[in-house]
């Protein structure tokens, strides 16, 4: 079990609430993606037990879901996602209420180890097209669709296009790799993705509105706007 070290929680045996929320904020929400309600569950829990000096708490469903403002069932249902996540522990389930242990982010298994935190702090520097994982981010942030034609992409007849090419200076930045099909990668070749755009329209593969929508997009893209969730990574292996 690893324990935050700072000077506070040397002294005291509590975690800082900074470096907790912040651990919230960049391990448990990317690698979980839980639902509003668990974190509101989740984060009163934690200022209860963890950030008070101790591991359990004893609450009755009623009183909680009154002092949290929400139903009965939604909390009872943010229990059973916590449950499931590793996050919380139920040890007994009573009239008199629950008895809840609770874990601090980095405790909780499978959260990656800070894999993910790693990589959206890097996220700049990553190479989306060498690593074959990475390419799922991509794959997954264009909902599998072709980014240039729209059409839906199998995985047998997919790749990956360098939207700026490789020989006119173009990185592997997850600004510049895009998913598409193989027809477009072929035809599009060494041609600016804005041209070639205008050429999928020119010959009607693209309506006016999806051409509009495709320019756009390419110019989020190339704004860094369209950054891949690494909520995505959950499940995935990634290569070193
Ligand atoms: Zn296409």
């Amino acid at each position: 079990m690893r324990v935050l070290k700072t000077k506070k929680a040397k002294r005291t045996g509590k975690p800082s609430a900074a470096q907790v929320w912040a651990e919230v904020e960049d391990r448990f929400v990317p690698t979980f993606e839980p639902w509003p309600s668990e974190r509101v569950v989740y984060l009163r829990l934690l200022r209860q037990t963890r950030l008070a000096g101790r591991e359990t708490i004893r609450v009755s469903l009623q009183a909680f879901s009154e002092a949290l403002r929400i139903s009965v069932s939604t909390l009872r249902k943010a229990y059973q996602r916590l449950e499931s996540k590793g996050a919380i522990q139920i040890h007994e389930r009573g009239y008199t209420g629950h008895l809840i242990r609770v874990f601090l982010p980095s405790e909780i298994r499978g959260i990656g180890r800070g894999e993910s935190l790693r990589l959206r702090q890097d996220v700049e520097a990553i190479n989306f097209y060498a690593r074959t994982n990475l390419r799922e981010l991509i794959y997954a942030r264009e909902k599998h669709r072709c980014f240039y034609c729209g059409r839906k992409l199998k995985k047998t007849c997919r790749g990956m296009d360098h939207v700026v090419p490789r020989s006119g200076g173009g990185d592997e930045s997850y600004r510049n790799v895009v998913a598409c099909c193989l027809e477009c990668n072929s035809m599009k070749g060494e041609r600016p993705a804005a041209r070639f755009l205008k050429i999928l329209g020119s010959f009607s593969v693209l309506t006016r509105k999806q051409l509009r929508q495709r320019l756009a997009a390419l110019k989020a893209l190339r704004h860094g706007k369209l950054k891949p969730s690494f909520g995505a990574l959950r499940g995935l292996r990634v290569a070193a």
